[in-house]
């Protein structure tokens, strides 16, 4: 069923599949928002660069199924790092965003993005809490944001809290502007170039038809780490699915709004070409868990409808992304031991941003410059306590599921990662993994990682 509003509605560019041996000074692997800002901003410096992506066009993945708000304000945030991070660093958290927008939209095309405010709101006394607990954060934080009750929603909101004039994009167009200048700057671009193996000592990595790039540093953009690289913090993610329908609207609207309610809900609306579009999403879940997803399209179009009074929506899609234990994304080195290993993950839902972040980092760190906050974003930072247990938590999960889909999903395949049983997800027709988020489509090709061999299917 998936079928974003952003894919129909932009072109996508296509390379060659890589099927020669090369070398490179930077080999980003996966092309979506952070792989593509990450090689721009290197090529841009003069750094020899290969991008690897294993789809049929960069941007299609994550990135082209999001809502594509880009904004600091990542839902109700700045109030539970305070809980995690000192002052200083939950300030240049939204610095660090609110910096990497205004950058990036200094280069956009004009017709990828627009401004807007953005909105949390609440519905309820309980949510009403939750916003002030907010805004007092961003009153200690010195984070510009208004309290009101007046908005465009339908309803009436116990309170809301406006962050004013951040953006909102068509994150195919965004993206793909971006690819096109890292392109124009000389960054060497692969389609369909699957890297099926990862050989950090000796540099070089393989793509499924065994062609090799070797590289000098190596940097993972696959949204999910993908598997075979030793050490990795896969078991510090878990995997947050949500879904988003498009339909044509009568007007747009001046902001775009996410409810801090416990069934969140996100609200926007986009210019394509002439017409209006009303998106309305959520329904978060863990990824993989659930086998009747068509209920929660179900849910969320009779809403949509009612509420705003919008035609049967015709762009249905779903999408997950992976969060990390204290919220921060992991951008940077992956460990000490791996110096020249690079990643950025866990970006909670926030990755259009996060992504410009990732490729400021990044793109500082691989050419040996400092980034002012490069600390924050360490995947080798070490706050972990409480923490520690929700990582546990998601290893009890891991197992407690692969003994789970033995027992009752006997014909099930088995996902290429770890072997846990899959999961046929009616909604999307797709095989999904409860264990780490691994997707296939109904032949059982990989749709994301953190698998990179195809399903066995029964005949
Ligand atoms: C429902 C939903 C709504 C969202 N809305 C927003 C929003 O409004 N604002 C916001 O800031 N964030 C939003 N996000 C988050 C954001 O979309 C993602 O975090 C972001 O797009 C991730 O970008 P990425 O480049 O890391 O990953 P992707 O866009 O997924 O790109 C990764 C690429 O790597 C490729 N790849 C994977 N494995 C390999 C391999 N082995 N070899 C080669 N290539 C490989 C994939 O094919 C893919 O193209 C949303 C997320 C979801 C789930």
């Amino acid at each position: 069923m998936q079928n974003s509003l952003w894919l129909q509605n932009a072109e996508t560019i296509s390379s060659d599949t890589l099927s020669t041996s090369v070398d490179c000074d930077v080999c980003i692997v996966g092309g979506g928002l952070s792989g593509i800002y990450t090689a721009y901003l290197l090529a841009k410096k003069g750094v020899n660069v290969v991008l690897l992506e294993a789809k049929s066009a960069p941007a299609i993945g994550t990135t082209g199924h999001s809502t594509g708000k880009l904004t600091p304000q990542h839902g109700v945030i700045y109030s539970k790092l305070l809980k995690f991070f000192s002052t200083e660093d939950v300030y240049t958290y939204y610095q660090t965003n609110k910096n990497a927008i205004e950058s990036a939209l200094k280069v956009a095309s004009d017709d990828s993005f627009e401004r807007v405010d953005s909105y949390l709101y609440a519905t309820t006394v309980p949510g009403k809490q939750t916003i002030e607990k907010e805004l007092y954060a961003y009153k200690e934080l010195n984070i510009p944001g208004v309290e009101t009750t007046e908005t465009e929603l339908p309803f009436d909101v116990t309170l809301a809290l406006k962050m004013e004039n951040t953006a909102q994009i068509h994150p195919t167009k965004f993206a793909t502007h971006f690819l096109n200048l890292a392109l124009k700057e000389g960054a060497a671009v692969y389609t369909n170039s699957r890297v099926t193996k990862v050989e950090i000592d000796e540099k070089f990595v393989l793509t499924e038809n065994d062609s090799k790039v070797t590289f000098k540093k190596l940097v993972l953009c696959t949204h999910y780490p993908i598997e075979s690289i030793k050490g990795l913090i896969t078991t510090k993610l878990s995997i947050d699915r949500s879904y988003l329908l498009a339909s044509q609207a009568d007007n747009l609207l001046k902001g775009h709004y996410l409810s801090v309610e416990s069934s969140s809900r996100t609200i926007r609306t986009a210019l394509i070409g002439d017409t209006p579009y009303f998106i309305y999403g959520g329904s978060s879940h863990i990824a993989g868990e659930v086998e009747n997803t068509q209920t929660y399209y179900e849910t969320l179009k009779d809403e949509m409808q009612t509420t705003f009074n919008v035609p049967e929506p015709p762009f249905l899609w779903s999408a997950q992304d992976p969060n990390t234990p204290d919220l921060v994304p992991y951008i940077g080195q992956i460990s000490e031991d791996t110096p020249d290993l690079y990643i950025a993950t866990g970006y909670r839902k926030w990755g259009l941003s996060s992504s410009l972040v990732a490729g400021e980092i990044l793109s500082s760190l691989t050419t040996n410059e400092d980034h002012q906050a490069a600390h924050l974003f360490s995947p080798t930072r070490d706050q972990f306590g409480k923490n520690f247990l929700k990582g546990l938590s998601t290893i009890g999960f891991v197992t407690a599921n692969l003994a789970e889909g033995y027992l009752t999903r006997m014909e099930a395949p088995k996902c290429t990662h770890l072997g846990c049983k899959t999961r046929w997800n009616d909604g999307d027709e797709t095989w999904d993994c409860p264990c780490h988020g691994s997707r296939y489509d109904k032949n059982g090709n990989v749709i994301e990682g953190p698998a990179v061999y195809p399903l066995k299917m029964k005949k």
